[in-house]
């Protein structure tokens, strides 16, 4: 009597309280659950996927995805305890991917092993953003122009990767319709297409906080989308008659301006060292670039006179060193060529 209750009453294998063991339960019960077939939507544009109706960008391989797919759609029973999962893909075609997948673990205790094959169906459409590019939608143009002058090819170069960084930080925060969609540089500075609005004054409010100037945004009616006015906005952005690097004139003296609020620079004066402020309309005009300045080597020094060396014809020419800076002979200066004129700026 004793011994039969300590049995399985399918095998006959001891089990506690005479109940039906681990073993035959784990045999007779369903515990791994496959699909036949997963799909996915993705745009053969850029690759974004969509799920449940909305895009979104991957940053994955296509074979990472299919095991994250597969891992998602495998079912297990609720007393199954997962030891390892092996996923091994075969491509198919173009747009279709067969699973095959391994899984061990433990059920009521026992180990257990078993596999299915899944396909998983690529399916392809256009995003939305796909959509917008090429059917040249936009929500705004950013205009970059400078006061009195044409922006430079330096300052045309910052706004673009500006442009494209602001670009790239929403794009990775999630806003993929922050696109840039055009770039086109002409007679009177560069031209920024948007795909955002959000996009086209985060690139404004970036270019001016770097290179200066302020900027108007104009919005402008466009027509009507489900009771609702559209808009598309000009920023109107001008950079400063005087930026940051610029080598100026004023009162006879070189200063490099080192920033600009409003109509007023700060500037390094280069022949006496000292930081100071001008006032815009006591510039007499642009002698150059810091940028643009070249490397001559120094040749003597004689007192606060240095004798340098042309890099083009290596004819030495004299200079005046500013007071308190140690230049031997041996070391480089950048020097700027206004004219006739030398100019030490660093
Ligand atoms: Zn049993
Ligand atoms: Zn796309």
């Amino acid at each position: 009597m004793h011994i039969r209750e300590t049995i399985c009453p399918l095998c006959g294998n001891p089990s506690p309280r005479g109940e039906v063991c681990g073993q035959c339960r784990a045999s007779k019960t369903r515990w791994l659950e496959c699909p036949s077939r997963v799909s996915m939507v993705l745009c053969p544009t850029c690759g974004a996927r969509k799920e449940a109706g909305s895009w979104s960008d991957l940053g994955m391989e296509r074979s990472e995805l299919a095991h994250q797919m597969v891992t998602r759609a495998v079912r297990f029973h609720p007393d199954f305890r997962l030891i390892a999962m092996d996923i091994t893909l075969d491509e198919m075609s173009a747009n279709r991917s067969r699973a095959h997948c391994r899984v061990s673990g433990t059920l009521f205790g026992e180990p257990v092993e078993g596999s299915c094959t899944l396909e998983v169906d690529w399916q392809k459409e256009q995003c939305d953003r796909c959509c917008r590019i090429s059917g040249s939608y936009y929500e705004g143009v950013v205009q970059v122009r400078a006061t009195g002058r044409r922006p430079s090819s330096r300052e045309m170069e910052e706004a673009t990767r500006i442009a494209y960084a602001v670009e790239e930080s929403m794009m990775a925060s999630g806003e993929r319709l922050s696109f840039i969609s055009q770039l086109d540089e002409h007679r009177d500075g560069l031209d920024i297409t948007v795909g955002s609005q959000r996009l086209g004054s985060e690139i404004a409010s970036a270019i001016t906080r770097d290179l200066g100037g302020r900027y108007t945004t104009h919005p402008k009616l466009v027509g009507e989308k489900a009771g609702r006015q559209i808009f598309r906005i000009t920023y109107s952005l001008r950079l400063p008659r005087y930026s940051r690097g610029d080598i100026i004139l004023y009162s006879g003296r070189y200063a490099e301006v080192l920033g600009v609020d409003g109509k007023l620079l700060r500037c390094l004066d280069l022949a006496t060292g000292s930081v100071r402020s001008v006032p815009e309309q006591q510039v007499e005009r642009r002698a150059g670039h810091k940028g643009d300045a070249v490397d001559w080597m120094v040749a003597f020094r004689d007192g606060d006179l240095l004798g340098i060396l042309d890099p083009g014809t290596g004819v030495t020419r004299e200079i005046r060193a500013p007071p308190g800076r140690e230049i031997p002979s041996g070391a480089t200066v950048r020097i700027l060529e206004d004219g006739e004129r030398l100019v030490l700026v660093g």
